[in-house]
């Protein structure tokens, strides 16, 4: 049986101030759900501040991103090793914004994935398509190239440190968010594709999180699925109104 995992994003939001006074409201809220895995990525100026908030609570730290490299000469990057020594326990990589706005190759992605993932940390792992990719019949194609691409020279031990988070490009932020089924169906996929990749075992053991304008209203038919184990949430991480009940979707 796999854990349900949610995790909120919080992308470029809230100042240092902000960040400790909605970690410290989160941890009183969620107190009482011991058998979810919750994360939250603040940006990294927080990271310290709300690493504080969080000791001891059932909240884990993520930041949203780091570089391929442990120190030197990568002005503006922040490494692994940085993010450990800030109580940093998950990092989320290939974020489609980072693969859009930023421009990372699958290549960079998966040296960034090795790298985290030797010094210690866990990883989420975000693939999806683009509006175009799915309308011409790409998704499963698009989606299999970052998989493979992504977890290329990881080995199976260290897998059990990784997430896997379906976002299809056009559903993040934009309110429209897949159907429980056509999600569904592009998990079920991942963990065929895992199959091959690796071993039944570790496919039926890899937490497949949904993520794409998941809200109050569709947490709890995205999660009643059977290969969909959580959810990565952006904007409605954001607030207690939307993300207390997007992580209790299964009381009352
Ligand atoms: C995200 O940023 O990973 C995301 C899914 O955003 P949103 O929930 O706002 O669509």
């Amino acid at each position: 049986m796999r854990q349900k995992y949610i995790a909120g994003n919080w992308k470029m939001h809230k100042t240092v101030s902000e960040a400790v006074v909605y970690a410290q409201e989160l941890v009183t809220a969620l107190q009482d759900e011991k058998d979810k895995k919750i994360m939250i990525a603040p940006p990294f100026t927080a990271l310290r501040a709300v690493s504080e908030v969080l000791s001891g609570s059932n909240i884990i730290l993520g930041a949203q991103n780091c570089a391929p490299a442990t120190s030197g000469a990568h002005t503006g990057e922040i490494s692994p090793v940085m993010l450990k020594d800030c109580g940093v326990k998950v990092v989320i990589l290939g974020h489609s914004e980072r693969r859009h706005l930023y421009f990372e190759t699958d290549e960079l992605i998966n040296r960034k994935v090795n790298l985290a993932l030797k010094e210690g940390l866990e990883v989420i792992l975000c693939v999806g398509e683009t509006e175009k990719e799915r309308e011409e019949g790409l998704t499963e194609k698009v989606v299999g190239e970052q998989v493979r691409e992504g977890l290329k020279g990881i080995s199976e031990e260290l897998l059990s440190y990784l997430t896997i988070a379906y976002e299809p490009v056009w559903a993040i932020g934009t309110g429209k968010n897949a159907t429980p089924e056509d999600a569904d169906a592009v998990h079920a996929y991942i963990r065929k594709l895992l199959i091959e990749l690796y071993s039944t075992k570790l496919a039926s053991n890899m937490i497949i999180q949904y993520g794409g304008s998941v809200k109050p209203n569709n947490i709890k038919d995205l999660m009643a699925k059977e290969n969909i184990d959580g959810a990565l949430v952006g904007g409605a991480s954001l607030t207690k109104e939307q993300f207390v009940p997007i992580v209790k979707y299964d009381r009352d």
